[in-house]
């Protein structure tokens, strides 16, 4: 679902117009030196248990809809961890070290503790709904628009389901628990990103927004309209503009709070008595097929 051809070919240069996605956007806000750290300097970041847990459930969340309506059971879904598990240890062998110790007894306990959380968050997925009901339109589809501005919106959806009627429910699983009433706005600002995505491909702004909480077994459902999402486009626009700010003057401040104790980048950061590296010479991102795999990426926070 795409507006343009040249996602992914490195093609799309970025300058007074830039892209977005709502996990870049999202650590502009909590954080413009995390942003500057992730978008301009590229600092590899280590995987965390908990993120290749959200990226295994979403694997095999997504490979379920491949069964037949009446295959698509708990055992199947249950039974699918292990070949994905294997599918993303060949794709990145460095998973294997995922639990840090010496691979002994006690790393042995721990991954086999987090296939244990893994496993209950595909059960508690039932719970919420009966997949032999549900065909989705799409799963992990790429979406990808240009606003009047020149400013590219991008990112992977986890499902679009299309009632028969033409209705469109954007859905996201996130393998964390719901968040707090006072976070809630910001869970739902990514996936209004989706929704003003989505309108301006299709025309018609998506009828309903689902979050899936398989953490805790709670989904946060909202309805949009026109004004949400023109307030959307305008929050985006303004992002997009503070983003710009700072790569004109290379001024990206940090920003402290609790989510610092899951940065990785503490020890180069001045809230912490670290010293940012200096900037790139040509702090310009290019779209390209590494950004792609990034926003599929992306999407699995938890
Ligand atoms: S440690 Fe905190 S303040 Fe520093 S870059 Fe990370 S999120 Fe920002």
């Amino acid at each position: 679902m795409t507006t343009e051809t040249d996602a992914g070919t490195g093609a799309a240069p970025v300058g007074a117009a830039g892209s977005l996605s709502p996990s870049r956007a999202g650590d502009f806000m909590t954080c413009p030196l995390l942003y500057r750290f992730r978008v301009i300097d590229r600092i590899p970041e280590k995987s965390s248990p908990a993120q290749v847990r959200g990226t295994l459930v979403h694997a095999v969340l997504e490979r379920l809809y491949d069964l037949p309506a009446e295959r698509r059971t708990v055992a199947a879904a249950v039974e699918l961890l292990g070949p994905e598990w294997e599918r993303l240890l060949a794709e990145g062998p460095e998973l294997a070290d995922l639990f840090d110790g010496d691979g002994g007894d006690a790393d042995g306990a721990r991954r086999g503790a987090w296939l244990e959380q893994a496993k209950e968050q595909v059960e508690r997925y039932f719970t919420l709904e009966d997949p032999t009901r549900l065909e989705p339109a799409e799963r992990e589809v790429f979406v990808e628009t240009v606003l009047p501005s020149g400013l590219r919106l991008r990112g992977f959806i986890d499902r679009v389901d299309v009632a028969p009627a033409g209705q469109v429910r954007i859905v996201d699983y996130k393998t964390g628990t719901a968040p707090r009433a006072d976070f809630e706005a910001r869970a739902l600002f990514q996936m209004k990103f989706y929704a003003l995505v989505v309108w301006r491909l299709r025309g018609e702004v998506p009828a309903l927004l689902q979050l899936m909480y398989l953490g805790n077994g709670e989904v946060l459902r909202y309805q949009p309209d026109e004004a949400d999402l023109r307030a959307t486009e305008r929050k985006v626009e303004a992002l997009w503009a503070a983003i710009r700010r700072a790569m004109d003057t290379g001024e990206w401040r940090p920003r402290r709070s609790r989510l610092c104790g899951w940065c990785d980048h503490q020890s180069r950061c001045p809230e912490w008595g670290g010293t940012p590296p200096p900037l790139p010479l040509v702090p310009v991102p290019r779209v390209s097929p590494a950004d792609v795999e990034s926003a599929a990426r992306e999407q699995h926070d938890v």
